[in-house]
């Protein structure tokens, strides 16, 4: 055995449903979970002579996913036919692309510990889904559903950079946020097969010289199973390694009970394609002003947004992201924020995160700028940081504008006053407070001035009590302090 370290090259190859109406080449309408062949045409059927008709919002979306993961877009690229024989493709080929993809060159900053990298991706192609097989509902034979027949995909290829099964769980993760959250181009249902991938991985020497492999898994759909199918064959392949074997490079299938891997091919068998260009389809040209509209109101990517975050509003890397998770979110918060610096920055992100995100979610509603128009947040947050409503006072304050009608900052002034939510500095009224807390409580005064200083927070926790939360924490612990020392004597 070479006592040269192993390290584990990872590649994807990740197909996407596009969200439209109808299918790539006819007018059947793209749905999930109609009666078996109930969407289907000649076309989709492959009768002969049925001839395709190209679906313009599905370039329109499958250039506007490749502007999203920077890629550039060619002006001129072309349909072939992938010839293959299996039981779910009716026409005995599928309409995709291969020499002439519709955009190459992209690429898709991944978040890791060290703050990000960047994974190339190689070419994106538009192309065609086929039909499903249905293998467990009869005894001894199989079912076949053509309704997926026909359903627009795009195909996204990475170059093989990524280095552990966790890392191309995340770089699943981010490609999902993009596509799905913020270009909208799909809804990435990956229980319904919108989003699935097939990884390949090979193992090398430190010197880059491949020690085994590359085996590719196909066809897996959750997050969970890439990760896990990955850490298999990273092990399988490890251990054959260690025997003195090469492993040569197969097809594989996972089987996510077992969480096991099994052959289907080898490289032997690899399969010819026999492409030739499609005869019934022109070359697809994409001109200026498709460009255009494919990326009307795309967003930033969402590694930038963060970085706009961390860097011009000081979050921490674990907010920016959470902030960031949808680009709503992320500019909800930047139009509260504005320029008012970064602490403000800081308590809006922590009231966003928290208590706005969670009555959202409650009320099942898209966005936390559905709750309270941003200049409100902003006079609340303002308050919160002036010390004028303590954390409990801003909490009560936002339950109640929560019942408002797109509040204004004068309703929050107007609420915090009416409701008395502001914090009590004023030291006749704090003593008055401090006091009740004593005397409601003389054993435990009795056991503080015997040296148990720990109960200072105790009686905090009273005052507090005694204020409905008013009572200014610094001006009442310093006052506290004085209160039980002055009547030591
Ligand atoms: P093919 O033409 O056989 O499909 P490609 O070169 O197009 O192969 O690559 C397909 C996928 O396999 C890509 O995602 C690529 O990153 C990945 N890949 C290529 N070589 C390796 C390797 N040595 N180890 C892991 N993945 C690889
Ligand atoms: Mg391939
Ligand atoms: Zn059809």
């Amino acid at each position: 055995m070479s006592d040269l370290g192993t390290g584990t090259v990872i590649g994807l190859e990740v197909h996407v449903r596009l969200a439209t109406v109808t299918k790539l080449f006819c007018g059947c309408p793209a749905v999930f979970g109609a009666s078996p062949n109930s969407r289907v045409c000649p076309m989709c059927l492959g009768l002969p002579g049925a001839l395709p008709t190209l679906n313009g919002d599905a370039v329109r979306l499958a250039v506007r996913a490749a502007l999203a993961l920077g890629y550039r877009v060619e002006r001129t690229s072309e349909f072939v036919r992938k010839q293959y024989f299996y039981p779910d493709l009716p026409k005995g080929y599928q309409i995709t692309q291969y020499a002439h993809p519709l955009a190459r060159q992209g690429s898709l900053r991944v978040p890791d510990a060290a703050g990000g990298r960047r994974v190339p991706l190689r070419r994106l192609q538009l192309e065609e889904d086929a039909g499903k097989s249905v293998h467990d509902q009869l005894e001894s034979s199989s079912l076949l559903d053509f309704n997926r027949c026909g359903l627009p995909l795009i195909e996204i290829v990475t170059e093989p950079v990524l280095r552990s099964p966790s890392e191309a769980r995340a770089f699943l993760v981010r490609l999902r946020q993009v596509l799905e959250r913020y270009a909208r181009v799909s809804d990435c249902r990956m229980e319904e097969g919108e989003l699935r991938a097939d990884a390949n991985i090979s193992l090398v020497d430190s010197g880059g010289v491949t020690r085994a492999g590359r085996v590719e898994v196909k066809n897996l759909n959750s997050f969970a199973h890439v990760e896990r199918a990955l850490a298999v064959e990273e092990r399988r392949l490890a251990a054959r390694v260690a025997e003195g074997h090469a492993p040569g490079a197969e097809t594989r299938l996972y089987d996510a009970e077992a969480r096991k891997t099994r052959a289907l091919r080898g490289k032997e068998e690899v399969l010819d394609y026999r492409y030739m260009p499609e005869p019934d389809l022109p070359p697809l040209r994409i001109d200026e002003a498709s460009l255009r509209a494919a990326a009307d109101g795309l967003p930033p990517a969402p590694a930038e947004v963060e970085r706009r975050l961390i860097e011009h509003h000081g979050l921490s890397p674990q907010e920016a992201a959470r902030i960031a998770n949808t680009p709503g979110r992320a500019a909800y918060l930047e139009a509260t924020v504005a320029d008012g610096g970064l602490p403000l920055a800081r308590t809006a992100s922590g009231l966003v995160l928290g208590q706005l995100a969670a009555e959202r979610k409650r009320r099942g509603l898209e966005s936390e700028a559905d709750l309270l128009p941003p200049a409100a947040l902003r006079r609340l947050a303002q308050l919160r940081l002036d010390g004028r409503l303590s954390a409990r006072t801003a909490a009560r304050a936002l339950e109640l504008l929560f019942r408002l009608r797109e509040p204004s900052p004068s309703d929050v002034d107007e609420l915090v006053a009416s409701r008395q939510l502001t914090q009590v500095a004023e030291p006749a009224e704090l003593e008055r407070w401090i006091r009740q807390a004593l005397a409601a409580h003389p054993g435990e005064v009795e056991r503080y001035r015997a040296g148990e200083e720990r109960l200072l927070g105790y009686f905090m926790g009273e005052v507090m009590r005694a204020s409905s939360g008013r009572a200014d924490p610094r001006a009442a612990t310093l006052l506290l302090r004085a209160l039980l020392r002055s009547a030591e004597g």
